[in-house]
């Protein structure tokens, strides 16, 4: 398989379905229902959005593995690499027919079978609150809880072919950067380039653009500010913080440039300080990545530095989050959580200033945990940018 291939094999999935099979056992539940989300395209392939009809993953911890799906789903249900592999059984159900009792049926044969009725039963977090209504009264004597933690366990350690797509995504990001610090920016709108942004990340390999935060100026200040209709001034800085979705998989970068324009107005000595400290925290934070660390470690790492150059009180979050099917999600780089990295973790290590009113400084790179350190995903410089136009 070529290095920039978007397939993930069809064997893939059938690993992850064993090692989740393997997991249901290991947290004490009967089964997991996985509902439509980031989990059920790990486990199967299957890509949707979440409807009032059900459609499942039923994953007994003994015997088959059934996909409920709504007829009109079946034939796509039946094509995910899961399914096509025979891992998985499509059980289709028609309009008017009641896919709770349905499932609580799938529940009950597996757990006689298995002798785990007394056992929990796991639902995914994207799970509806209708879903989960209709399965707690179509299965009133089981107990529910949640497939979070094992979900977790699986999806924060990412397999090889998650990291060949983060990495394709994430040089995407980085040539979509790129472009626009060589552009124009003064008398733009910020909506301006924010479209600019979402357009460019489709060009280079993305299939969605999810997200182009443009903070000009005192918009800097505001860390998700959006983009609106300010215009972009010589003598300013610019956050860009972007991403967008490839296979799959996110990409999320930022980078703070500096606006000079035609007149070439140069930063002045408290912006370069504090975009260099941003940076030394970033570079500092990046450096201490490596296998048993725990996570809140590298939180702590730029906090202490900025916190010591007096700037602590306006570095206002966490430093980084996990990222893959989701742009934010396990394991958080955040003080209380002490889970020990781990080869094959992904998250953003973002720090940043933000002097209200006035100007904000992010630089936001994607790393993965290796052996012996960190593989930094981004690769676009870190260096302070001044743009001419
Ligand atoms: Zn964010
Ligand atoms: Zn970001
Ligand atoms: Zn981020």
């Amino acid at each position: 398989m070529s290095e920039d291939s978007r397939q993930i094999p069809a064997e893939r999935f059938a690993t992850r379905l064993a090692a989740c099979r393997a997991a249901v056992s290991e947290h004490g539940f009967g089964a997991l229902l996985i509902g439509v989300g980031p989990d059920l395209r790990y486990l199967t392939g299957f890509v949707g959005e979440p409807m009032e009809r059900l459609t499942l993953l039923v994953i007994p911890r003994q015997g088959p593995v059934s996909f409920v799906v709504p007829h009109l789903e079946a034939s796509k249900a039946q094509a995910t690499p899961l399914s096509a592999a025979g891992a998985a059984t499509v059980v289709p159900f028609e309009e008017t027919a009641d896919a709770f009792t349905l499932v609580a049926g799938l529940l009950a044969e597996a757990g006689t079978a298995a002798g785990s009725t007394a056992l929990p039963i796991g639902l995914s977090d994207r799970l509806w609150a209708m879903h989960v209504l209709g399965l707690q009264r179509a299965a009133s004597g089981r107990r529910f809880g949640s497939a979070g933690p094992v979900m977790r366990d699986l999806r924060q350690v990412k397999d090889a072919d998650e990291a060949r797509l983060l990495r394709l995504a994430a040089r995407a990001a980085d040539r979509t950067v790129d472009a626009i610090a060589a552009g124009r920016l003064v008398g733009r709108t910020e909506a301006e380039v924010s479209r600019e942004i979402r357009g460019r990340l489709i060009d280079e390999g993305h299939d969605m653009a999810d997200f182009a935060i443009v903070g000009s100026g005192p918009n800097g200040a505001s860390p998700h500010h959006d983009a609106g209709d300010r215009r972009i001034e010589a003598g300013e800085p610019v956050v860009l913080d972007l991403g967008g979705t490839l296979a799959g998989y996110l990409s999320d970068t930022t980078r703070t440039i500096w606006v000079a324009g035609e007149a070439s107005i140069e930063p002045g000595p408290e912006f370069r300080r504090v975009y260099e400290l941003v940076r030394e925290a970033q570079s500092q934070a990046t450096a201490a990545v490596r296998p048993g660390v725990p996570a809140e470690r590298i939180d702590a790492t730029a906090r202490e530095l900025i916190a010591a150059a007096g700037y602590g009180d306006l570095f206002t979050h966490r430093v980084g989050h996990g990222i893959g099917l989701e742009v934010h999600e396990d394991p958080y780089m955040i003080a209380g959580n002490t889970t020990p990295l781990r080869p094959g973790m992904a998250f953003s290590v973002e720090p940043g200033i933000y002097m209200p009113g006035r100007w904000g400084v992010r630089l936001e790179n994607v790393v993965m945990c290796g052996a012996n350190g960190a593989e930094v995903l981004n690769q676009s410089g870190l260096a302070l940018r001044l743009v001419r136009g």
